[in-house]
C-alpha cells in the first residue's frame, strides 16, 4: 500500500500555522511504525489531521473488514461487532423520531448512506430517500437489500436540482470528507428553505477524548481528517451560509466510543483476553461519566458528549 501525504492549511481559517495535538496509529494497523499527526491550529484552534493521505490514497484505508459502517456485508462477527450492531439498531428509530418531530414526511438525502439501514427505516415510514455512498460494496448492499437509490459518486459530481430535500443528513461523514466548506455549500443549495441538515459528529472536547487520548476511537486516523468542537462547528457552519438551531449529545455514541476505545487498548495487552471483563466495565463507567458530564455542563450551555448532533438550518438572507 503506498502512502501519499499532503499537508494543508488550516480548513476552517486558512493559517498555515499549527501545533502537535497528539500521534496516533491506524487502528487497524496498531502495530505498524507510522504515526499519524493530529495539529491544532494556531489561529482558530481548529483540530485536524495533518498530513492526511491524498484523496487518492485515502481508499486503502477503509478496506479493513472490521470496519463497523460496512459490517452488514461480512460474515463471522466478533462479540464487539455484535455490540455494533446492537447499539446500531436501538439508534435507527431514534433517529427517524428526531425527524419526524421536525417533517411528518419529505425527501431526505443520507450522505455517506453506508449499507442503507438508515434510509431503509426513513423509507418504511413514507419519506422518499436518496442515499450517497463511496464505498462500492456497501453501496451495492443498499440496493440489493433494501431496493434504495444510492448514488456512489462525489456530492458535488452528481446533479439534484435545488431546494430538492426536506432534510439532509451526516451521520459521522463530514469528518470524513475532504472539502468540508463546498460540501455544506452545495448541500446549502440542495436544501429546500426550511428544510434541516442533521450533522452527527464525534466531539474532541468530550470527556472521554480526554481520557482516551490517542486511544479514542473517534480519532480514527487517517479515516477521520477534521476533529469538531461546537465552536468550530459554528464557525464552518457560518462560512456556508448556514446556522446551528439546536444541538445535543449522542448518548448511545458514548458507549460505543468508550466500548470500542477499550477495544484499541485491549488490543495493546498481551494478556488482552483475559482481561477483557475489566475493559468492558471500565468503558461503560467512562460511558457514563461522559454522558453526566455533559448534562451537567449543559446547563452552563457547554455541551461536551462524546459525539454530538446538530440541527442546522439555512441563514436568512440579509435584506
Ligand atoms: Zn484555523
Amino acid at each position: 500500500m503506498s502512502l501519499e501525504l499532503e499537508k494543508i492549511n488550516c480548513p476552517l481559517c486558512g493559517a498555515e500555522k499549527s501545533e502537535l495535538f497528539l500521534k496516533t496509529r491506524d487502528r487497524f494497523n496498531l502495530k505498524g511504525e507510522f504515526k499519524f499527526e493530529i495539529v491544532t491550529c494556531a489561529g482558530c484552534k481548529f483540530t485536524f489531521l495533518n498530513p492526511r493521505p491524498t484523496p487518492e490514497s485515502i481508499s486503502a484505508f477503509y478496506e479493513s473488514e472490521d470496519y463497523q459502517p460496512f459490517l452488514s456485508t461480512q460474515s463471522g462477527l466478533t462479540f464487539w461487532d455484535r455490540i455494533y450492531l446492537t447499539v446500531r439498531s436501538f439508534t435507527l428509530a431514534g433517529k427517524r423520531r428526531k425527524i419526524s418531530k421536525l417533517k411528518s414526511s419529505g425527501s431526505i438525502l443520507d450522505m455517506g448512506c453506508g449499507t442503507g439501514e438508515f434510509l431503509h427505516e426513513m423509507q418504511q415510514h413514507g419519506w422518499r430517500v436518496e442515499g450517497l455512498e463511496m464505498e462500492k460494496k456497501a453501496a451495492e448492499f443498499a440496493r440489493t437489500e433494501y431496493n434504495l437509490s444510492v448514488r456512489t459518486q462525489e456530492l458535488q459530481d452528481c446533479y439534484f436540482p435545488d431546494k430538492s430535500f426536506d432534510v439532509i443528513t451526516l451521520w459521522h461523514v463530514l469528518e470524513h470528507l475532504y472539502e468540508p466548506k463546498e460540501s455544506l455549500k452545495k448541500m446549502r443549495n440542495l436544501l429546500k428553505d426550511d428544510g434541516f441538515i442533521l450533522i452527527a459528529v464525534p466531539n474532541i472536547s468530550s470527556f472521554d477524548a480526554r481520557f482516551y487520548k490517542k486511544n479514542w476511537i473517534a480519532l480514527d486516523a487517517p479515516r477521520h481528517l477534521f476533529h469538531f468542537t461546537p465552536e468550530t462547528m459554528r464557525a464552518f457552519c457560518k462560512t456556508a451560509g448556514l446556522v446551528i438551531k439546536k444541538f445535543y449529545q449522542l448518548p448511545m455514541d458514548a458507549f460505543f466510543n468508550c466500548l470500542m476505545s477499550e477495544r484499541i487498548i485491549l488490543k495493546n495487552n498481551a494478556f488482552g483476553k483475559l482481561l477483557s471483563p475489566l475493559y468492558f466495565l471500565r468503558g461503560f463507567s467512562t460511558a457514563n461519566i461522559s454522558i453526566f458530564e455533559s448534562l451537567r455542563l449543559g446547563r452552563q450551555k457547554k455541551r461536551l458528549g462524546s459525539s454530538i448532533l446538530y440541527f442546522v438550518q439555512k441563514q436568512e438572507e440579509l435584506s
